[in-house]
């Protein structure tokens, strides 16, 4: 790989990331076009469902400067007829002499595309960098192939001592603006925002994705309420008119999952509360943690994970830090459970 295709690719996965919860049920993929030369001659990233994918944008942006170029793609280009032609036919017939791949299509039905261009006397190369694309913005689509279900983003905004609110139940703005702010641009990479109803009750949230003048956004993801046992009124704010909204009976948090799953939903932040957090951590449902540490200390309160059946340090469900970002004078620390199934989740059964 040459340096432009090295640069080429990580432009890809900003790319993808960049309309990540714009895309589901298909994946966010990224496309850069390099000419003869190794210049960046085309840029693309999926559109809506039903739009052309990543390559195709790219391509069209390159027009004749593709011949004899590279396409840089996150994920293998498609070789089946779905929506849209095949980007595989796209590519050959754009005269692309070499095309850089991330990850492999792991679907039978997508799948063939590197094998179509190497037949066609194209350069191909798979696997490049796949860990850095299967960790952003390809990584809920994957989880969807994988695994079948959603993936899920817990975010939990807390004090130093880990609570969500004060003793007397009072819990607006813990966290500052910047935070809130990153917040919103968060909802706007998911399919789907879930709170369970004691929040729903408690703080009674709108779950919009709001700019930074505090206006709703055009495009809104599914506000999803955990309502097993239909205490949600009907004047809460979650079902006015801004954004849909889908009340769930689901008896727990993988029943739930495959109710958005069916709904397209592929990426799902988390928000709310303890004990819906604690479900899905005590089943192993939690992708990725995002916590948004404020510099307060309270004493007492709720914490910000009800109780995981956890009761020696040895079971402790252990996470591993990917990264630290200060956010105003508040800390975001983005974690990933470090295992799925533990002891605690073989001894308690699911919930
Ligand atoms: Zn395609």
């Amino acid at each position: 790989m040459t340096p432009q295709e090295q640069a080429a690719m990580a432009r890809a996965r900003e790319l993808g990331l960049s309309v990540l919860g714009t895309t589901s049920p298909n994946p966010a993929v990224g496309a850069v076009v390099l000419d003869a030369s190794g210049a960046v001659v085309g840029e693309g990233a999926t559109s809506p469902p039903g739009g052309p994918h990543a390559e195709v944008q790219a391509l069209a942006q390159a027009g004749d400067r593709a011949r004899g170029g590279t396409a840089v793609v996150t994920l293998e280009p498609c070789a089946h007829t779905g929506r849209t032609g095949p980007c595989a036919e796209a590519l050959l017939a754009a005269g692309v002499a070499r095309v850089v791949v991330a990850v492999p299509e792991p679907t039978g039905l997508a799948g063939g595309g590197a094998d179509r261009l190497r037949a066609a006397g194209v350069d191909v190369e798979v696997g490049v960098e796949q860990e850095a694309a299967e960790e952003g913005a390809l990584g809920a689509w994957l989880t969807g192939v994988r695994a079948g279900r959603p993936f899920v983003v817990w975010k939990a905004g807390a004090t130093l001592d880990g609570r969500v609110a004060a003793a007397d139940g009072t819990s607006r703005w813990i966290t500052g603006e910047t935070a809130r702010t990153a917040v919103h641009a968060l909802r706007a990479t998911c399919d789907a925002v879930v709170v369970g109803s004691g929040t729903a009750l408690a703080d009674d949230p709108r779950l919009t994705v709001r700019d930074t003048d505090g206006r709703d956004t055009a495009r809104q993801p599914l506000r999803v309420v955990h309502d097993r046992r239909g205490r949600l009124p009907a004047t809460a704010r979650v079902l006015d008119a801004a954004a849909p909204t889908f009340v769930s009976r689901a008896a727990g948090p993988e029943e739930l999952l495959a109710e958005l799953f069916d709904r397209d939903v592929r990426r799902v932040l988390l928000e709310g509360g303890p004990t819906l957090a604690a479900a899905f951590l005590r089943a192993g449902l939690v992708d990725e943690v995002l916590l948004h540490l404020a510099p307060k200390l309270l004493g007492a309160g709720p914490s910000l994970v009800g109780d995981l059946g956890i009761s020696t340090i040895g079971a402790a469900l252990s996470l591993e830090v990917r990264d630290v970002t200060l956010l105003g004078g508040d800390v975001q620390i983005r974690l990933r459970p470090t295992r799925h199934t533990g002891v605690e989740q073989h001894a308690h059964g699911r919930d």
